[in-house]
Parts: structure tokens; sequence; C-alpha cells
């Protein structure tokens, strides 16, 4: 049986709602070149991924959890792309 071996743990499953909140409400957006994750330090926009999370978490997930995981994903993600020349 593959099922039992598909289920995913549930932290990677809030982790990766957390990174599409964010993205979603502007606070993260991709490198267009390289992919890397970058924070767009702009207030309001994370103001509006923990209302996303506040208002809208995902399903077994607390309000309290899903807006500490966009929390905690905005905390390991760097304001800049690693890949990217300084200006
Ligand atoms: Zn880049």
């Amino acid at each position: 049986m593959l099922m039992a071996s598909e289920r995913r743990p549930a932290i990677r499953t809030v982790r990766g709602w957390a990174i599409c909140a964010l993205q979603e409400a502007g606070a993260i957006r991709e490198c267009e070149e390289h992919g890397w994750m970058q924070d767009r330090a702009d207030p309001h926009a994370r103001e509006r991924a923990f209302d996303i999370a506040r208002r809208n978490p995902p399903a077994g997930v607390s309000t309290d959890e899903a807006a500490a995981e966009v929390r905690d994903v905005l905390n390991s993600i760097g304001d800049t792309c690693p890949e990217c020349p300084p200006d």
C-alpha cells in the first residue's frame, strides 16, 4: 500500500500554506532569476498575511499556529536574493 507513506508531516503542509499566504499578501516574492524567496519588508503586506492566518487557517490548524508559522517563515527568509548581485 502506497497510501501510508504518502502522508506528509503536518508541519510541512502548514509551512507550504504559510508561504502561499505570504505570497498572496505580497509579503514575500520569488526572485525571477534564481527562485529564492525574498522578504519584501512591507509591514502592510505582513499584516495582510497575518490577517489571512487569523481568518482562514488551514484545516486542522488553529489560528495561533497558523500565525506562528507565518512569523516563522518570515524569520527564515532574507530580504535579498543570495544569488543576485548587490546594487
Ligand atoms: Zn536572484
